[in-house]
């Protein structure tokens, strides 16, 4: 499993991916696979082998616009982590990339082992679309997404498999009776629209507890500036132990991006604790959240819809929460979705 080359597993600069394939990866050798991680130097993951590559990051894809070219930095992580790949291939009988970016695309005819694609976000730059089409077209099945509203950013939608996401639940513990916070969480960065939870929070008075990498600094210092006396509350990063008790303390989650989220890591993480998510009503997160019975989906951008969000909360039981995720999101479900999606691709050679 090649990791992301944005960041080292365990930064939070990956965001939901570092989780994402944490979770695919220990669920594959608790079914008895023999699993390794080749990912950036620093990377941490728990109880499964590593193979830790130097080398510069890339530039994460969200920050680039549609038309910019590809590229790659001297001595970059990213070709170093496929060069690695490319020696070791003949011991694996599937290469899984998590990488939004363009060279494991390209390099897929060129292997002699199957690349499964988990594409982690929707469509960003026309070099990244042109690219992931080709091998969806030549090498069918290859190409994994997380929710069907991803799948609908490309123009090949039909061509993309949607396998969702799922978490190991017994590591979030649920908690019936919040105190009066709302959370926030993710990565700090514009395409997240952090402001807008900050700007409810203001309006409610209820206190906002923000957790996440920062990973665009003058971002997060333009809102601080904007709402200077706004109720909130920044906790860092926490790895997932630490921040699933602190977020199951709060009422409900704020879920507020300005771009097509894949899927929204976060949302389950937070029913998982029986907190409700309040989110706008764009990519994944209308897959997930049941409008009315787990949460509220609201109009796109509406800080009043946040607020009204709010004030129905009690409408919510929290029970519903935590029962939708282990119906839909347990790691058992996910792992029988990608075991299956890995054996159609051998299958399919
Ligand atoms: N996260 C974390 N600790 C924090 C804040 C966030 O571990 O303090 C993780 C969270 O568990 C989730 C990821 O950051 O897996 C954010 O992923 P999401 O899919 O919500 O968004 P992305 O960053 O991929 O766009």
């Amino acid at each position: 499993m090649l990791s992301t080359p944005v960041g080292a597993i365990g930064s939070g600069i990956g965001g939901g991916v570092e989780l994402t394939l944490t979770n695919i990866a220990l669920e594959m050798i608790r079914r008895g696979h023999i699993v390794k991680i080749v990912a950036p130097q620093g990377s941490v993951v728990k109880s499964v082998p590593i193979v830790e590559i130097a080398g510069e990051s890339q530039i994460p894809a969200q920050t680039q616009t549609r038309a910019e070219p590809i590229v790659l930095p001297k001595n970059s992580v990213l070709a170093n982590m496929w060069d690695y790949a490319r020696q070791v291939q003949s011991d694996y009988d599937v290469i899984v990339n998590y990488a939004y970016d363009w060279l494991p695309l390209y390099l897929t005819p060129f292997f002699n082992t199957p690349i499964a694609h988990l594409i982690s976000m929707g469509s960003l730059t026309d070099a990244m679309d042109s690219i992931i089409e080709q091998i969806a077209t030549n090498f069918p099945q290859t190409i994994g997404v997380h929710s069907l509203s991803q799948a609908q950013t490309f123009t090949f939608a039909d061509k993309c498999r949607c396998l969702a996401n799922g978490m190991d639940l017994s590591i979030y513990q649920f908690c019936a009776r919040p105190s009066n916070f709302l959370a926030w969480v993710g990565r700090i960065a514009p395409e997240k629209a952090l402001e807008d939870a900050v700007s409810a929070a203001k309006i409610t008075g209820i206190p906002l507890k923000i957790f996440g990498v920062k990973q665009n600094e003058q971002y997060w210092q333009d809102i601080c500036q904007k709402y200077p006396d706004a109720p909130i509350i920044y906790r860092g990063f926490l790895p997932t132990a630490e921040l699933q008790q602190e977020l199951g303390q709060c009422r409900a989650l704020l879920v507020t991006p300005r771009w097509v989220e894949a899927f929204g890591n976060v949302a389950i993480e937070a029913l998982a604790c029986g907190v409700p998510v309040i989110a706008y009503r764009r990519g994944g997160l209308t897959e997930i959240v049941k409008d009315g019975e787990t949460g509220f989906l609201v109009e796109p951008d509406s800080v009043d819809g946040l607020v009204n969000a709010i004030k129905q909360l009690d409408q919510i039981d929290r029970h519903t929460c935590r029962q939708q995720v282990e119906r839909e999101y347990s790691q058992q479900a996910m792992g029988d979705r990608i075991e299956q999606w890995f054996r159609d691709i051998l299958a399919g050679r």
